[in-house]
């Protein structure tokens, strides 16, 4: 299909560049001047090698925190300390992929010796918020922490007890989160959350569609794609998976056309793409809706896939009493609201030429098999649940489902291969049944007691108390990564409404500032685990503790057993293990369920990886699209339910429609409060962090800047030149940042990396580039879920 010629900025292509290869571009740091005198070296048996200097010596190990990947870290040690890093770079013996580390990767060491670990138990001297803290003893802690909990629960019952979620250290079999709900539901329970701030739009949606959110092949099957489209998706610079970056450069080798959209040239595009096709950020479901518009009136979509596989795609496969104009053929039409989901349409909503959306349409739906591969970025908006719904259409409607190198779309995580999610650890159950959407706790710590169905409460019809006691361990979401940090900051000063917070973590991090206890805890080369990749790809990873822990740092696992012992559920909590002994009892457990060849931890730790026998190539709904009637889907009709008379059921069809459509955003492009906030903001997570980690470390920090992106037009009109320091501002807030002026984002739009440190001056204003100053704490109609993406704002010269 010959390409159209588009105009305009929004319309720029750019070429292939060569990706940066940071392993590269950064040297090896000098070691730190800090107190190392804590470590001991590990013993001999599980040492990799000996370096050229025999006094040196390599241990496998790997890190579990919130990123996808898993790779394999070679932690060099010397006279007990931990002198360089390394991974692995060249192929596993099986074929498979290096595991290799990123340039995070490479900083662990100075990390883990970084002067400003926390390194002894503290608790609070000044007000709740203002970082003041005292050394405690371990003791004085434990006792605080379980008297706490004890006064608390007594007073307002355990419901009134939450587990924030967080995943600095965790994914692991005994991981921080599974260590604090052991406890909580082991001493009476807790009030469970449900998703996480990265994917509950899609992983609410993609299981209606498709009964799982597992609608992903392995990423080797990309190898045979011919068309790939990574929409919001950016694996140059975030990890899904350790694996996909090689297969998605193996499918470019292939010949495959790589198109990327995204409001910014982002690293993907740069690195592994054909094509940048921008877009304003939350109209991306206006953008597939007329894909799947020129893809029906050209006729070049699947009439037989879809009548097959699927309901609701016109009025044949409609469920019984449902009227034909609530199809998604007259949805595309327009025969009831009237309006054709044209380009020419959505040119207006989504600043993309109509020529461009033509192109983009055909060349998905000629190009078969073809891979429309959608990040967690374009669902974290307002009505981010019509993402995942808009991708899983177009790939019905050009029958990608089910083959080798197309792809179902949707939330796209892989299932299918051997899996390595078998710990026994965290089997204690929880006697609280109600649970709220994780991105909601800030409001049920001060109207728990009001929430009900309608604000996602599930379990129960009503909370009795509000939370008054919160654990947050290993993790930033408590203030950082949560949205209005002004609004959090409130809501966790008054000491009257969240009564008791005890915090670990390694650094004091702005939620760690709001800790009554505040614990010191270890990183990954102070502890022992077995870790999964996010998406299965078929292999663990060892994390071998090749350090004892710094200073009087503890895992959460020891401080929970100490809390457990203070409250009597000791043997309980440990069924009579040490955390290393849980590995044993993993390993069991794998070669009972899954491989009866897995090694034991030991022989783990001098392999580094193991991965499960598998095949090379696992395609999603390969069974069902073979033959739906003996392999039918886990939806209520068995079928694709591109309709679901469930959504439909729910009866809220302007925000929760029962087919994928595109809606307005507040805060979005079509908000009238554009008239006064004329810029959407939107974040980006960037090489240097992984969230919010990272955040204090300077070698990464010289490896990428905290600046804002800002196109030179809009610049113009505010008379800032790039480097300049601006005020960026909305009704929520204020951050400082540097500008970059650049053509690499649409005009409209601003970008603030996500994760930095929320730093305020003494007008309470952020100096740091602190993106959740400015975001919006609404959460999503459906999944009640994280918005992060859907903000106006307006930018000022400082
Ligand atoms: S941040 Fe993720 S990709 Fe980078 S080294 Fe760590 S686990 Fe690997």
């Amino acid at each position: 299909m010959k390409k159209e010629k588009s105009g305009g900025l929004l319309n720029q292509k750019i070429g292939r560049r060569s990706f940066l290869k940071w392993s590269g571009a950064v040297a090896a740091p000098a070691v730190l001047g800090t107190s190392i005198g804590f470590t001991k070296l590990k013993e001999a048996d599980t040492v990799l090698a000996e370096s050229k200097d025999s006094t040196e010596k390599i241990y496998y190990t790997s890190n579990g925190n919130n990123c996808g990947g898993r790779c394999v870290i070679k932690a060099h040690v010397k006279n007990g300390q931990v002198v360089r890093i390394s991974t692995q770079i060249k192929e596993e013996e099986n074929g498979q992929p290096a595991l290799k580390a990123c340039v995070r990767g490479r900083n662990y060491r100075n990390m883990t010796y970084h002067p400003d670990r926390l390194k002894y138990p503290m608790k609070r001297v000044g007000k709740r918020g203002e970082g003041k803290f005292e050394r405690i003893s371990w003791d004085e802690a434990i006792d605080t922490i379980a008297s706490e909990m004890k006064r608390i629960t007594k007073k307002y019952g355990p419901a009134s007890r939450y587990s924030v979620y967080g995943w600095g250290n965790g994914y692991g079999v005994t991981s921080d989160i599974s260590s604090v709900n052991k406890l909580l539901a082991l001493t009476g329970g807790y009030l469970n959350y449900r998703g996480n701030y990265s994917s509950f739009q899609t992983g609410t949606a993609t299981p209606t569609i498709y009964g799982t959110g597992s609608s992903g092949n392995s990423y080797s099957s990309l190898a045979y794609s011919k068309v790939i489209i990574l929409m919001a998706h950016n694996p140059g610079a975030t990890v899904f998976g350790t694996t996909m970056r090689t297969y998605l450069m193996k499918a470019r080798e292939n010949g495959a056309k790589i198109i990327v959209v995204d409001p910014r040239y982002s690293e993907s595009a740069k690195g592994l793409a054909d094509e940048w096709i921008p877009i304003k950020p939350t109209t991306d479901t206006a953008l597939m809706d007329a894909m799947a518009y020129v893809i029906y009136t050209e006729g070049l979509h699947d009439q037989a896939f879809l009548d097959k596989y699927c309901i609701g795609f016109d009025e044949k496969t409609l469920p019984e009493g449902i009227d034909a104009k609530e199809s998604i053929k007259a949805y595309l039409l327009g025969e009831k609201d009237g309006i054709k989901k044209t380009p020419e349409w959505a040119e207006k909503i989504t600043g993309m030429d109509r020529n461009t959306i033509k192109y983009l349409a055909r060349l998905y739906a000629t190009n078969k098999p073809g891979a429309l591969m959608l990040g967690n970025g374009g669902q974290r908006h307002a009505y981010g649940e019509q993402h995942p719904r808009g991708g899983a259409l177009l790939a019905c409607m050009t029958g990608n489902v089910g083959v080798l190198g197309g792809w179902a779309s949707a939330k796209g995580d892989c299932a299918g291969r051997p899996s390595g999610w078998q710990s026994r650890f965290s089997s204690a159950t929880n006697p609280v049944e109600a649970s709220i959407s994780c991105f909601t706790f800030t409001d049920a710590i001060f109207r728990g007691t009001e929430m009900t169905a309608e604000d996602g409460l599930q379990g129960a019809d009503k909370l009795d108390t509000n939370i008054k006691l919160i654990f947050n361990f290993s993790g930033n979401a408590l203030l950082n990564q949560h949205s209005d940090i002004n609004r959090t900051k409130e809501i966790l000063a008054d000491e009257s409404k969240a009564e008791f917070i005890v915090v670990n973590d390694i650094f004091m991090t702005p939620s760690a500032k709001y800790a009554d206890i505040l614990l010191p805890g270890t990183t990954f080369l102070e502890r022992n685990d077995i870790l999964n990749p996010w998406s299965d790809e078929g292999y663990v990873t060892v994390q071998q503790k090749v350090l004892e822990p710094l200073y009087e740092c503890r895992d959460e696992y020891e401080v929970c057993a100490a809390i457990a012992k203070k409250l009597g559920v000791y043997d309980k909590f440990t069924e009579g293990k040490t955390r290393r002994e849980w590995m044993d009892d993993y390993v069991e457990a794998v070669r009972e369920s899954v491989d009866p060849n897995f090694p034991s931890f030991d022989e783990l730790c001098k392999k580094g990886v193991h991965f499960f026998p598998m095949d090379d190539i696992t395609i999603a709904f390969e069974d069902f699209v073979k033959d739906p009637k003996v392999n039918p889907l886990s939806t209520p009709t068995g079928k694709i339910e591109l309709f679901s008379k469930t959504v439909w059921d729910m009866n809220q069809h302007d925000e929760i429609p029962a087919i994928p459509k595109y809606i307005a955003a507040w805060e979005g492009p079509e908000d009238p409060l554009i008239e006064k906030y004329p810029l959407q903001l939107i974040g980006w997570h960037f090489v240097r962090r992984c969230h919010s980690i990272h955040d204090n470390q300077p070698w990464l920090e010289e490896a990428e800047k905290q600046v804002m992106w800002m196109n030179p037009i809009d610049a113009k009109k505010r008379n800032i030149k790039d480097s300049d320091k601006v005020k960026v501002f909305n009704d929520r807030g204020t951050i400082f940042i540097p500008v970059h002026v650049t053509n690499k984002i649409v005009p409209g739009v601003i970008a603030v990396p996500q994760g930095a440190w929320h730093s305020a001056d003494k007008n309470g204003n952020d100096v740091r580039g602190s993106l959740n100053v400015l975001t919006n704490s609404r959460p999503t109609a459906w999944a009640k879920a994280n918005p992060q993406h859907t903000n106006l704002a307006e930018v000022e010269k400082a």
